[in-house]
């Protein structure tokens, strides 16, 4: 880490986008249906394995949901934008990352910069934990559970919005979650302010 980062009172936090800062199911819920004729229930996704469909036919899917179209049609969660721009205006840091294709970058900042969400730092790539651990990340705001766990054994803190595919995971070894931004944004506002002093 560089050295005048030690010297910041401020956290760094990562921020995935799907199913994170917007509501991405129904999305590929309707991908999914359009190209296949199969129903992807949001209730009915217990675990990360999506299985009612194969795995390359799933990764024409997501990309379908990351089209230039797609990416500007999302809509923020409630009280997302309102957060981030808090901690944000209080000096933390903002790694914006997540798993899809470089090729998207350009249409994530402007719909990042559409809805108002300021960030410091954007990543689109395929290797999240690791990039969040190089840039010396505190605390990850991510709904896989692949990711929450990586992150945990990395010693970052992880927090998610509650969904079907992560609620067992969530207040287990740390793993902060909450039903909503608001929610989050309560449980994480003390933390953040602790990790700026310890540093
Ligand atoms: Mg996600």
């Amino acid at each position: 880490m560089p050295w005048g980062l030690l010297y910041e009172a401020v956290a760094r936090i990562a921020l995935d986008i799907d199913s994170t800062l917007h509501h991405y199911w129904d999305l590929l819920q309707r991908v999914v249906r359009e190209r296949y004729g199969l129903d992807l229930p949001y209730e009915e996704q217990r675990d990360w394995g999506i299985t009612a469909i194969e795995r390359d036919a799933l990764i024409h899917c997501v990309e379908e949901t990351h089209s230039d179209d797609n990416i500007a049609a999302g809509v923020p969660y409630p009280g997302a934008v309102e957060a981030v721009r808090a901690w944000h205006r209080n000096g933390h840091w903002i790694h914006v990352t997540s798993h899809r294709r470089r090729s998207t970058a350009a249409a994530t900042v402007a719909w990042l910069e559409s809805i108002g969400m300021p960030f410091d730092d954007l990543y689109c790539s395929f290797d999240k934990v690791s990039r969040c651990v190089e840039l010396g990340i505190h605390v990850l705001v991510d709904d896989s559970p692949v990711n929450i766990l990586r992150a945990r054994d990395a010693g970052i803190v992880a927090a998610t919005i509650v969904h079907p595919w992560n609620e067992e995971l969530v207040e287990r070894d740390g793993v902060i979650g909450a039903r909503d931004w608001d929610g989050l944004r309560e449980r994480l506002d003390p933390l953040l302010e602790r990790i700026g002093l310890d540093d």
